[in-house]
């Protein structure tokens, strides 16, 4: 008989996750989340979710699902309606030769699923994929989990830390396989032009990179429209578009991604899901089908949401000129990228300890001198929150 507890049994991780760190952006939520537990008052600027309900009309669907039975498993890679919504919102913008089907799309448990999915079937040992830099932390670690080097590619101040088909094609080797997008950006909240994007897309076409585009942020765009690459290309031959519901339509916990690939990779993700986590949740996916396909109470939403992250960003970009402090002027998504010129992660952690804000500092996204601030909370905490940052530095 053993007296070992488990506690108490050595672990050392596998090479698979050796490297691996945890998520710093989740790991501020958390602890913001615990100090709040032991009662101390926070306002909690670090976090990636919108703060509001998800619209009512996409709950009602998903109750009215449940009960009429939504309640086993899916086919793998997602219910027909929903593939044939996502299929039609693709193919509004898409003008090339070959219309996404809904056999080129897998529907998983978040896009964060998807994208490592995607990274994982396209990528191996020996390759390289480029990652424009400042850029969201888990696109380093799937590449790495793919056992392919993720190369950061450092953009300039002067653009908004955006990268330049220039800059990447700087940084690519013999070796090089793949480029990862997101525009709007997480952590600055930059936005590539037509025009910027066009140029990467087409450099990436004459070296034969496969293109990853996460698009999570599209309909989160203030003052004019983000662009999405399925509405620059002509052919999808080495193009995979990352989106979900989470962002634009107050959906994270729902946890529903998908991703758009030509067919073969399409069904390469869908055989390595099938094995690892299967469908997605029933329930999410109905109400996914309902955000997607009630287009005029889905645009009422994302239009009323969009509103609130444009007052709240404009009131914290006004304390900001008023210090003179410098940051990336958003264009998209909901949060404010700022120079704190030095320590990041010491200032976080003293904002987070004496001014109780809660912050994600820069070197989760490798440029140590930023912090992150999200501004998918009250207005009234986005400006204390930010004035405190202002006072700290
Ligand atoms: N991509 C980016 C750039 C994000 O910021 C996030 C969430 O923070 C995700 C993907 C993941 O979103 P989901 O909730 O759909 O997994």
């Amino acid at each position: 008989m053993t007296t070992a507890t488990a506690s108490a049994l050595p672990f050392t991780p596998s090479p698979n996750i050796a490297q691996l760190k945890e998520s710093a952006t989740i790991a501020v939520s958390a602890r913001a989340r615990a100090l709040k537990a032991a009662g101390r008052q926070v306002i909690d600027l670090g976090a990636g979710e919108p703060d509001f309900d998800t619209p009512t009309f996409i709950r009602r669907a998903a109750q009215r699902a449940i009960d009429a039975g939504a309640t086993r498993y899916t086919a793998t890679e997602g219910i027909l309606p929903l593939r044939e919504a996502i299929a039609a919102h693709a193919n509004a913008v898409y003008r090339g030769s070959d219309p996404a089907r809904p056999s080129d799309i897998v529907v998983s448990s978040g896009s964060k699923q998807s994208l490592f999915n995607a990274c994982f079937v396209l990528f191996g040992a020996g390759d390289e994929v480029l990652v424009p830099t400042p850029s969201w932390t888990s696109y380093y670690e799937m590449v790495a989990l793919a056992k392919a080097v993720p190369v950061p590619v450092f953009g300039a101040r002067s653009r908004g830390l955006k990268v330049t088909a220039a800059e990447l094609a700087d940084a690519a080797t013999s070796r090089t396989r793949g480029v990862m997008l997101n525009s709007p950006c997480n952590p600055t909240g930059a936005v590539y032009s037509a025009e910027e994007l066009r140029e990467i897309l087409a450099l990436a076409a004459d070296r034969g990179w496969w293109v990853i585009s996460d698009e999570i942020y599209l309909h989160i765009a203030y003052d004019v429209p983000a662009t999405s690459v399925l509405s620059l290309v002509q052919d999808r031959e080495r193009l995979i578009v990352i989106n979900g519901v989470a962002k634009s339509y107050a959906m994270t916990g729902w946890r529903i991604g998908w991703a758009i690939a030509p067919h073969a990779v399409a069904a390469a993700m869908t055989a390595l899901q099938s094995h690892t986590t299967s469908n997605p949740a029933a329930v999410s996916q109905h109400a996914a089908v309902a955000a997607l396909t009630d287009t005029e109470a889905a645009q009422a939403a994302i239009t009323e949401m969009v509103r609130h992250f444009r007052m709240r960003r404009d009131a914290a970009m006004a304390v900001l000129d008023e210090a003179g402090v410098q940051y990336v002027r958003p264009d998209g998504a909901f949060y404010l990228y700022i120079n704190v010129g030095g320590d990041s992660g010491a200032f976080a952690t003293r904002l987070l300890d004496s001014g109780g804000i809660a912050v994600v500092p820069g070197s989760a996204f490798l440029t140590p001198e930023w912090v992150r601030v999200s501004y998918a909370a009250p207005i009234e905490h986005v400006v204390e929150g930010v004035r405190r940052l202002v006072a700290a530095l």
